[in-house]
């Protein structure tokens, strides 16, 4: 079995979680979510001592794409995520940014849109995607099946779920995406979020309030 790693670098101010995802057999890795803070991004690729193929993205919202460009640019890597129906929130990452006080962020268009029943690979790991709406229309998930783990961006959290006051979210989508997408992977599955800390499956049927 090839073995997968990951290091955590939370970024931007809403200390969203990007994660350096590599295969160990080969060294090559995956840059899920580049927010921003580029320059502690690429500090960490260089400790791992791994080279980046490819830049995926859970969803089209800024502390998570905000930094994909630029990323790109420097690396000279593919985009691949989220699902299209993110389109309209990449599109105005620039705007959302500013609203926010942050400056640099540039829209973004992958090269390859994301849907349920694909896989992305990285060296000779190989991830099923999971389009989970509810967060965000076009969210999706990452899964390891060999090795028990998802990234799941901001569908699900330790003890809570995303939220979806946002333009475009759907709470009983989201409920309905973790219920029918993300249980049923497993009790040992454990998943990285986009916030916070991680969780597994288990543990969320067993005592998150919004899956009661
Ligand atoms: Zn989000
Ligand atoms: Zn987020």
């Amino acid at each position: 079995m090839h073995k997968a790693r990951a290091a955590i670098v939370p970024v931007t101010p809403f200390q969203q979680n990007c994660t350096v995802l590599w295969c160990e057999t080969t060294k090559r890795a995956v840059v899920i979510d580049p927010g921003g803070d580029l320059d502690r991004i690429k500090q960490v690729i260089a400790n791992a001592g791994v080279g980046v193929e490819k830049i995926l993205l859970t969803h089209g919202h800024i502390d998570h794409a905000g930094g994909a460009a630029e990323l790109k640019d420097v690396l000279a890597v593919p985009i691949e995520g989220p699902h299209r129906s993110d389109l309209f929130l990449l599109e105005r990452l620039t705007e959302s940014a500013r609203a926010y006080g942050i400056g640099g962020v540039r829209n973004v268009v992958p090269d390859r849109w994301l849907d349920e029943g694909d896989q992305v690979t990285v060296g000779e790991l190989s991830l099923d995607i999971l389009h989970c709406p509810g967060h965000s229309p076009g969210s999706v998930v990452f899964v390891h099946r060999d090795q028990h783990f998802a990234i799941v961006g901001d569908v699900q959290f330790r003890g809570s779920v995303g939220r979806t006051d946002l333009p475009g979210g759907d709470h009983a989508a989201l409920i309905r995406s973790i219920k029918t997408k993300l249980l049923p992977l497993g009790d040992e599955v454990l998943f990285l979020c986009g916030h916070g800390p991680a969780s597994t499956i288990g543990d969320e049927r067993a005592t998150n309030p919004f899956l009661r």
